[in-house]
């Protein structure tokens, strides 16, 4: 039963909450985007997404979900008939070979058991074999199963290659160390309603100066999505077409909020939530589902005998709680918290009050405050 006054919580893996100066500068009127006062904002935008991308050269900033970054960054470094290699270890992985395969580009897919990360030297074995792969595409954090893959060594496998890596990094930039220069990363693609705390329909994608190189050979067909346009307007502070610029304004604001916290503070802040909500579930005899569980989401095995869409089903509807079931083959086994973006301590307690809660009324046996307890001991580090 719904009560009559019910708190809203979201916790599911995007959209995230958002902070209150990115609504109120969202909520101010709207100004045009080809006059200066967008152009000094745009101009900040381009040099916090350098920062939070550890990268030097430009990210390319696209009015879309952050499929539409994926599919970008597809179209502008491929031509037809190009063979790349896809890691498939979740939806998001499979996302990748569908939009090749809508392009006529051939995939050799690497796939991984579900919540399980990919082995690096798979994939270095992989471009041993076959010489004629152009491009290695990863899901850095793959969000279907909790999991985080170690893109730092993919990235060096690959670097010493002439095959371009592009990552998916929607549920890592923002959560975790994401170094585009340093670690070689040729395409980084990323969304808005993750971890940079704002609506969806913004994606991003960093380009390095090896997939420049690729952009200027790409034959597959493309307009809206065009690196090379969206670059030259860039630099003059300026987009190819009218920019999402109430998104863009808030934008603004959580890259300021990202920078005052400070990047390092950022990630280990998503560390210490992400080992809180795992201690706290697994206190009360839960199992995490991923052997390599990624700080932006915590996916939980629903115990034997319980439906995990009953209790995502009952979190929302009896305690506002909303968080994210499993997809796929994942359906009703597992559910997933989130804890990426503006998420903080007292966040967690609540999600895990609230599952104790709904599982003690399921006839789950536990014993109440035992996962919260153990989240606390987490929470505590450094504050006590
Ligand atoms: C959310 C998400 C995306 C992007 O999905 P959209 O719905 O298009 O924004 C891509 N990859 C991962 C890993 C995600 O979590």
């Amino acid at each position: 039963m719904k009560r009559p006054m019910q708190k809203k919580y979201l916790m599911a893996p995007g959209p995230t909450p958002i902070p209150v100066e990115a609504l109120q500068a969202m909520g101010r009127p709207i100004i045009h985007h080809r006059a200066p006062e967008y152009e000094s904002i745009f101009s900040e935008v381009r040099q916090g997404l350098r920062a939070l991308f550890q990268t030097s050269n430009e990210v390319l900033v696209f009015a879309s979900s952050g499929t539409g970054g994926m599919e970008a960054a597809v179209v502008n470094t491929l031509s037809p008939g190009d063979r790349v290699l896809v890691v498939r270890g979740g939806k998001f992985g499979e996302r990748w070979g569908e939009i090749c395969q809508a392009y006529g580009v051939e995939f050799v897919p690497l796939d991984v058991e579900w919540g399980y990360p990919v082995d690096p030297a798979l994939i270095e074995r992989s471009l041993e074999r076959d010489g004629s792969i152009r491009a290695v595409f990863v899901t850095h954090s793959e969000t279907s199963t909790g999991t985080l893959n170690d893109l730092r060594t993919i990235a060096r496998i690959v670097s010493q290659t002439p095959a371009l890596l592009i990552a998916d990094v929607v549920t890592s930039l923002g959560i975790t160390e994401v170094a585009v220069d340093a670690w070689g990363v040729d395409v980084a693609v990323a969304g808005s309603q993750k971890g940079l705390m704002l609506p969806p329909g913004l994606a991003f994608c960093s380009v390095s100066d090896k997939a420049w190189e690729r952009v200027g050979q790409s034959k597959l067909p493309k307009f809206y999505f065009d690196f090379a346009a969206e670059k030259k307007n860039m630099a003059k502070n300026q987009n190819a077409f009218t920019p999402a610029v109430s998104l863009l304004v808030g934008l603004r604001e959580t890259l300021s909020l990202i920078q005052q916290e400070g990047l390092a503070q950022v990630f280990a802040r998503h560390d210490r939530l992400a080992r809180a909500t795992r201690a706290g579930v697994t206190a009360l005899g839960l199992e995490l589902f991923s052997r390599a569980p990624t700080p932006a989401v915590t996916a939980v095995k629903a115990p034997a005998g319980i439906d995990g869409g009953a209790i995502v089903k009952t979190l929302r509807e009896r305690h506002g709680i909303t968080i994210a079931g499993g997809q796929s083959q994942l359906k009703g086994k597992i559910f997933r918290i989130s804890h990426m973006g503006y998420v903080d301590d007292y966040d967690i307690i609540t999600a895990i009050s609230a599952l104790e809660i709904t599982l003690a009324g399921m006839g789950y046996p536990l014993e109440l405050g035992a996962g919260v307890r153990a989240a606390e001991a987490i929470l505590m580090e450094g504050k006590a």
